[in-house]
């Protein structure tokens, strides 16, 4: 639909914004399902980020919030989600009944991609590297999938064990190992990264896969290749795959949160996620994201 005086402008708010594959697949889902309707990427301050989102929103459209300002967009709402409470961050925002509203897509985002490696979390025992905010969305959505026996490992132990305070999970289905030495004899069904380790091509593993530890699947939440390659992935995925483990990279989770913030702006409307997936990984392909 060309571009005119009733289009909607969707947004990504971050700094930086110029490599993200967010107006990629939104656009791709946007052709798709015929919407007038345009998502743009704008790079902004954190001093910013929350009158912009309340303006754009009351300007009839709304938009995506990434790094490093997925915290303070919170302060911009006015109906929070349960996700936006339960983790302090907003992703997503846009107009309803005249009030900003927020989500958290991420939470949503990756118990897709959770689902589509291992089918129903329902009773995995799950390994989380990671205390940050990605790590939060993965642990929550693992204790609404009824995942048991969910262990958070982080360079700082202290963070790990915060985490899993904060969520009021400890005891119930979660705990935080100390260190890499207790990582469970038992194994796992999935092994997370949810640290920033695989963003850059000379990055360690975040966990060696050659340990005498049953590891089911591996869920990379990182997706910049460090290679332009189509398909190489992560060098963790690729170590996994080596080694015959179902392994998926970021990708899978990005498109599932965009999808869900695509159903908040649209009212329910049901987005082309194949589309999606294919106009992501054309981006990856090209080395972007
Ligand atoms: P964050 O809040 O900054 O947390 C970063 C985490 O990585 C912390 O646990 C940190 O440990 C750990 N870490 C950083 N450098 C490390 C190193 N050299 N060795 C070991 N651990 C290290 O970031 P985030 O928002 O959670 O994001 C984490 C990753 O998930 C990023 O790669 C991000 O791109 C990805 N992510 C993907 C999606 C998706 O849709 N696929 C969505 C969100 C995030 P300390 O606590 O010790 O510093």
């Amino acid at each position: 639909m060309p571009i005119g005086a009733g289009t909607r402008v969707l947004t990504l708010l971050g700094d930086p914004v110029d490599h993200s594959l967010s107006p990629r697949f939104q656009n791709a889902a946007i052709e798709a399902a015929g919407v007038d309707a345009v998502y743009v990427a704008l790079r902004c301050d954190g001093e910013r980020v929350v009158e912009l989102a309340r303006a754009l929103a009351h300007a009839g459209g709304g938009g995506n919030v990434t790094l490093p300002h997925k915290a303070r967009a919170a302060a911009a709402l006015e109906v929070r989600s349960r996700d936006v409470e339960r983790t302090g961050v907003c992703n997503t925002f846009w107009l309803e009944n005249g009030r900003v509203h927020g989500d958290n897509t991420d939470v949503e985002g990756f118990g897709a991609a959770a689902r589509s490696l291992i089918g129903s979390p329902a009773g995995a025992r799950v390994l989380v590297l990671g205390a940050g905010g990605a790590a939060r969305a993965a642990v929550l959505a693992l204790l609404d999938a009824r995942a048991d026996g969910i262990h958070v490992l982080n360079r700082t132990p202290g963070r790990a064990r915060a985490l899993v305070e904060a969520l009021d999970a400890r005891g119930r289905r979660a705990a935080a190992l100390e260190e890499a030495a207790r990582v469970g004899r038992e194994g796992y069904d999935l092994v997370v990264n949810a640290t920033s380790l695989g963003l850059r091509a000379d990055d360690p593993l975040p966990l060696a896969l050659d340990r005498p530890v049953r590891v089911g699947a591996v869920l990379d939440l990182t997706y910049r290749a460090g290679s332009a390659e189509p398909g190489a992935s992560t060098a963790w995925v690729r170590a996994a795959r080596a080694r015959g483990l179902p392994a998926r990279d970021g990708t899978e989770m990005l498109l599932h949160q965009g999808a869900a913030s695509f159903r908040r702006w649209f009212s329910g409307l049901e987005p082309d996620v194949d589309r999606m997936r294919r106009a992501l990984l054309a981006g990856v392909g090209e080395g972007r994201g």
